[in-house]
């Protein structure tokens, strides 16, 4: 899930008060923080709008000592949020040039390079890379901007900043085209922006834990391409946790994980490997794809229907819910809020089970001469099956026997 735990959600206050104070201490000479740092002869001033991770490695002793216990391991984080700040695509370009991560190189930036830096507006690494204009687009280019000597008349300097963009490959980000808006946004350090919006730190400091701890569906582009249906992401990285969390007989866990990366063997697919003479669906005549054998072809039809009618049966007093959720909660696994634990364990190995099945008929020759009898006979072998399963493996299997009942009466 993306919501901050307690430890994460109080860095990220920790690190909004952190950076506030310094710049409350930035605009008011008379506080206790101001006469400390101007003792230890630190100037907030200039060193804030281009705050950045070698800014905390340079001063952390003294930013320790302000705090008890020297901060516990807060400084080590936020030395590891500005890593992360530095290396995060979205905002890579905005690093500042003489306090970023990349900036340690063989020969350091010194008063002089910064003075320079500073009156040619040369703040964030992206108003050195080369840029080419695309339309309304900027592209940037992982290379030092070609006339930047004409600018920049320090030979020393140049050197140094050819330097920090060799640094830079490794994370030079693949997303590297923005709208001229944006471009002129990334020649603005974060620190600059944090001077006149002061929950900037803490939002990126989300966004990026959000982004480390998403869970990307596998195959996205080609289910994309092939035009299926693509399930809320954030309810199916939470059931996917869940499901891999949970004592699911582990051939089925394989099974649902082929099915995400959809390497399942279809009829189509094994069609494509000389396999089968046919990659058509027996009874229904169209490709069988993995899709097809799963869910959309005569057999799934059936158990699933009854499946959702079960569900709305004994969880909704039979009003219509889940048979609107089909593709949800069969063919994507997905867990809803009326499910115990107990329930979508049992649900989950039911549907696997129903699933795994359906694959092996969609490739058998006979399967063509199944009817009605068939489907409701199979229904209920492979329920039967499944709470064999269950009590083989020490676990409830009382739902599915409501299951049974239920489409048997
Ligand atoms: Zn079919």
């Amino acid at each position: 899930m993306n919501f901050l735990k307690p430890d994460t959600q109080a860095f990220s206050i920790w690190l909004n008060s952190f950076m506030n104070c310094l710049r409350f201490s930035s605009q008011h000479n008379d506080t206790t923080i101001s006469l400390i740092l101007e003792h230890k002869h630190l100037n907030i001033q200039a060193m804030l709008p281009t705050f950045s991770y070698k800014t905390i490695i340079e001063h952390q002793n003294f930013f320790k000592s302000l705090y008890p216990c020297a901060g516990g391991n807060y400084f080590h984080k936020l030395s590891e949020f500005f890593y992360d700040l530095e290396h995060e695509p979205s905002t890579f370009f905005q690093s500042p040039i003489i306090s970023s991560n990349f900036a340690n190189i063989s020969t350091p930036f010194n008063k002089h390079d910064e003075n320079i830096l500073l009156k040619t507006k040369k703040l964030t690494i992206a108003s050195i890379f080369e840029t080419r204009k695309i339309d309304e687009k900027v592209l940037f280019l992982p290379c030092i901007k070609s006339d930047l000597s004409n600018i920049i008349r320090d030979v020393s300097l140049i050197n140094k900043l050819s330097k920090l963009v060799e640094s830079t490959k490794t994370a030079f980000p693949r997303d590297c085209v923005f709208s001229m808006k944006r471009a002129k946004q990334l020649l603005i350090p974060i620190g600059t922006v944090f001077l006149k919006n002061k929950s900037v730190f803490s939002l990126h400091f989300k966004l990026i834990h959000i982004n480390k701890n998403s869970c990307e569906l596998p195959a996205l582009k080609s289910r994309v391409s092939d035009k299926l249906y693509i399930p809320d992401k954030e309810m199916l990285s939470m059931s996917l946790k869940k499901i891999f969390s949970m004592p699911i007989i582990l051939y089925y866990k394989n099974f649902i994980l082929e099915q995400m990366n959809r390497t399942l063997n279809s009829k189509n697919k094994l069609y494509k490997f000389k396999l089968t003479d046919s990659n058509l669906c027996s009874k229904c005549n169209i490709i069988s794809s993995t899709e097809h054998a799963l869910y959309f072809c005569v057999f799934p039809t059936y158990f699933i229907h009854k499946l959702a009618l079960f569900l709305d049966y004994v969880l909704n007093d039979s009003k219509p819910e889940f048979i609107f959720l089909k593709e949800n909660f069969y063919l994507y696994n997905m867990f809803y809020e009326g499910f115990s634990n107990d329930f979508y364990l049992q649900l989950s190995h039911l549907i696997l089970v129903a699933k795994d099945r359906s694959l092996k008929i969609s490739v058998e020759d006979d399967f063509i001469k199944w009817d009605d009898n068939n489907f409701y006979a199979h229904s209920i072998l492979l329920s039967q099956f499944t709470c064999k399963l269950l009590h083989n493996a020490g676990l409830n299997n009382n739902i599915i026997y409501d299951f049974i009942n239920f489409i048997s009466n």
